[in-house]
């Protein structure tokens, strides 16, 4: 087989992968790198299918592109992924055009990429001709799926974007994948462990707590996709009104009718119902004007109504925030993060509250990695999806003894 790394290598963003078995050709995730909207080499059109292991944009957003060059071929994935990655596809659309970028498809190509789609499910074997393609759960958000492809008595194992543990939220990913040659694995998390689930929901709840019963507003800006429904199953039980403003709530509603793709459907169909779902800006003020929490996009501060609150709670001493989630550098969370400062472009502020950070991280940390390569025991490991990829490979292959690499975006490799 000969690959061919079409982006996502040494980064995290735009991830996309060619496999050309010699006889058939994939694409596997076709994604975009999220701040400036840059997408990933272009593959040649002539495929036998674009598989998408899951939602998010980084492995789904370009794929309408595909579609906007003239591909006219199927793309495959679950339908938890195809059912999100229309909502995320149309909003990054209308984000992309907000900002004055060029998007590089429109909502025709969106169309055209749903009317070419066909669903795999998990441990459900497609055949193309020599070769054939199925998925396992990867435990990461709802829908997420390993690639396996096998072609004349070799194959790969591509992660996507992987987590071994279970959640509140997700069950973790189906280690049982069977013989693996090839591993192309994500490392986003390949240079840290993650303190305990357990232990971050115990501060989480403490300092939630404490923020009500001190009168003010814990601001909780989250991902839409993955880290709102997860808060909302963490937070089910306390005593202060929750609420829950933008993209999350219709994510949410997606989920549910994929009541087997994530853990405790029926907790969540609740919790939902008990908060309160913000739309406008009389509901927001009311939000902020008695002692609650209020789940928000963006979860990195990149737009949404979380500007709101924050220039609202600024001068509230009373108050807090917690990022949950990882935050890219550049983004105006990482930022906040490091200066102190909240700057989206249009308002420039100094909060006076206190800001957390607790990464409830959807991708797997570094033991888990490492025990799962030994597991495995493939031939090769194929590192992409981080900043660290060849710090990684380099130790992957000193100290365990694994034939490792860490390409770069361009780069060919024959397994
Ligand atoms: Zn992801
Ligand atoms: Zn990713």
């Amino acid at each position: 087989m000969e690959l061919k790394f079409l982006g996502g290598c040494r980064e995290v963003g735009k991830s996309s992968i060619l496999v050309d078995t010699g006889k058939e050709k994939f694409v596997m995730d076709h994604g975009i790198e999220v701040q400036e909207g840059h997408s990933p080499m272009q593959p040649p059109l002539n495929l036998d299918g674009v598989i998408i292991t899951h939602a998010h944009l980084d492995h789904s957003g370009f794929v309408p592109g595909l579609y906007s060059r003239g591909y006219s071929g199927r793309t495959f994935a679950t339908p938890a992924t195809f059912d999100l990655s229309h909502m995320l596809l149309e909003d990054s659309l209308k984000v992309q055009k907000k900002r004055g970028m060029q998007p590089g498809f429109s909502s025709q190509d969106i169309k055209r990429m749903g009317r070419r789609e066909k669903i795999m499910n998990f441990n459900d074997p497609h055949e193309f001709g020599s070769s054939t393609v199925e998925l396992f759960s990867a435990g990461h958000i709802p829908g997420a799926a390993m690639v396996k492809i096998e072609s004349r008595g070799k194959n790969l194992l591509y992660t996507g974007d992987i987590k071994f543990i279970n959640t509140d939220f997700m069950f973790g990913a189906d280690t049982n994948v069977g013989e693996v040659h090839t591993l192309i694995s994500e490392s986003t998390y390949s240079y840290k462990n993650h303190p305990k689930r357990s232990e971050l929901k115990s501060k989480l709840l403490e300092i939630v707590e404490s923020t009500c019963h001190n009168g003010g507003v814990t601001l909780l800006p989250a991902f839409a996709v993955g880290r709102t429904q997860e808060l909302l199953l963490m937070l089910k039980d306390i005593e202060f009104p929750i609420y829950v403003d933008g993209m999350g709530i219709r994510a949410a509603d997606r989920m549910l009718s994929h009541p087997k793709s994530f853990l405790n459907a029926g907790k969540l169909r609740s919790a939902l119902d008990n908060a309160h779902c913000i739309r406008k800006n009389p509901e927001r003020k009311e939000a902020v004007s008695q002692p609650s929490v209020i789940i928000t996009t963006a979860g990195m501060l990149q737009g949404g109504p979380v500007s709101f609150y924050i220039s609202r709670l600024a001068q509230r001493k009373d108050s807090s925030m917690v990022l949950t989630g990882y935050q890219v550098e550049g983004t105006a969370g990482r930022n906040l993060l490091e200066t102190g400062v909240y700057d989206n472009g249009e308002m420039s502020v100094k909060p006076e509250f206190p800001i957390h950070f607790m990464d409830f991280s959807a991708h797997t940390d570094r033991d888990h990695l490492i025990k799962f390569y030994k597991e495995l025991s493939p031939e090769k490991i194929i590192l992409v999806h981080g900043d660290r990829t060849q710090e990684f490979a380099e130790e992957m292959k000193e100290q365990h003894g694994f034939d490792a690499v860490a390409p770069a975006n361009g780069d060919t490799l024959s397994v």
